[in-house]
């Protein structure tokens, strides 16, 4: 079904990953009519490539308070939100509570994850320290040279190809519509406010509010003033996918490393990331960074050697100035931004959705919004308008 019976929608959101389903999803849920414009297949770049780490603490950094706040929020709700998503998609969105293990294989390691440790005390954050004895009762497939391990039992992980699953099967469920293969060529806006959006092929869509949720190509929309746009850029991430044909159980913690982290399915398949590169959009894969990542995670777990490799790509992070995500209304009226999640998009969808369906409803606006407010980014002294 391409429309609402013929009806316009409340709101259109640009973009079918992570941020833009969820969005619709919840949205639905609160009664407005959704339509969902991707240019290809929903779920299908950034949120298609990412680990699906939940993991707020292990990401935690005294620079980034503002996103460490968003994390414990949104991690906070994780369990509540994929079980509401599984019933109602009747799909299982992989949410695997799993809990975290920080590695170091060298002196050099230890003495920096001693410091992290005494910076998530300092954050009275949830972080053990453990010994090396205890981390391989924990892993037995741990090398036997690591020298020590921080315990973070709080930090889990998704499945973000079955989470992008479900959330486009509750979008439709809910009422709303995600038309793939449709890409929106420009915002509309007729009074200085916001009236649709025109796609590429020329059909032109009509609604008041416009949700943009086009990962790291949100600054590139066509229609909006140069003062109402957002500097998003891309940062590549190249990551590994493998299985073992043995199957599960070799690791049942999210490892950490220096330069890396390999994520366990639960089910014998495993991911092994990422690199972290500023080169606009390119997202080739590169011998350097496989070898890199093969080498540190063998290192790590002698027996991930024996493992049958998938999948090699490399994704697009959508990165802001100040590292934190631009979430809620823009510069022009019916305007409203969900981008720039960098390394957290797929842990940050709950609380963003939730955000943004607060603004679009016109509740009044919570002290986190302020946080993430995507007018911070307006050059001083410019009229949006
Ligand atoms: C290697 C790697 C590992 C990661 N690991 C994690 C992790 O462990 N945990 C975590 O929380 N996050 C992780 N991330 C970050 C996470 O993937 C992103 O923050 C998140 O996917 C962003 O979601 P999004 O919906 O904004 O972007 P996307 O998933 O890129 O969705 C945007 C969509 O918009 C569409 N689009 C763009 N322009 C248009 C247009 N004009 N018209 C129609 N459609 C358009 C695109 O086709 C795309 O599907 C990782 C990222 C990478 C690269």
């Amino acid at each position: 079904m391409h429309n609402h019976n013929g009806a316009s929608p409340d709101v259109v959101v640009i973009g079918g990953g992570v941020i833009g389903l969820t969005v619709a999803w919840r949205a639905a849920c609160a009664g407005l009519l959704v339509t969902v414009f991707e240019r290809g297949r929903p779920g299908g770049e950034t949120s298609h490539v990412a680990a699906g780490m939940l993991a707020p603490i292990s990401e935690a950094s005294p620079a980034e308070l503002v996103v460490l706040a968003l994390g414990l929020r949104s991690a906070a709700t994780y369990h509540e939100f994929v079980a509401e998503l599984a019933q109602a998609s009747g799909q299982d969105p992989g949410y695997l509570r799993c809990g975290t293990l920080a590695l170091a294989r060298d002196a050099d390691e230890a003495e920096a994850l001693e410091r992290e440790l005494e910076m998530r005390r300092g954050l009275e954050l949830e972080v053990r320290r453990l010994l090396p004895s205890a981390a391989r009762r924990m892993e037995p497939a741990l090398a036997p040279t690591i020298r020590l391990a921080l315990e973070v039992p709080d930090d889990h992980a998704v499945d973000p190809r079955r989470l992008t699953a479900a959330l486009a099967q509750a979008v439709e469920r809910a009422g709303g519509v995600v038309r793939a293969g449709a890409e929106v060529a420009e915002v509309k806006l007729e009074e200085e406010r916001v009236a649709g959006v025109v796609l590429c092929g020329g059909e032109r869509v009509l609604a008041r509010r416009v949700v943009v949720a086009a990962g790291p190509w949100s600054g590139q929309l066509a229609g909006l003033p140069p003062a109402a746009q957002l500097p998003i850029r891309p940062v590549k991430g190249q990551i590994l996918r493998l299985h073992d044909p043995a199957g599960p159980g070799l690791i049942r913690h999210i490892l950490r490393m220096a330069g890396g982290y390999i994520v366990p399915r639960g089910d014998g398949r495993y991911v092994l990331g990422a690199t972290m590169e500023e080169r606009g959009f390119d997202t080739t894969v590169t011998a350097g960074a496989v070898y890199e990542l093969l080498r540190d995670a063998i290192e790590l777990v002698p027996g991930f050697s024996e493992l049958q490799i998938d999948e090699c790509s490399a994704g697009l992070r959508p990165g802001t100035p100040d590292g934190a995500p631009a979430i809620g209304p823009g510069a022009v009226p019916g305007l409203h931004w969900a981008t720039g999640h960098h390394r957290n998009g797929v842990l940050l969808a709950p609380l963003t959705a939730e955000l943004v369906v607060s603004a679009l409803l016109g509740e009044s606006p919570s002290d986190e919004l302020a946080s993430v407010a995507p007018t911070r980014f307006a050059p001083a002294g410019v009229d949006a308008r």
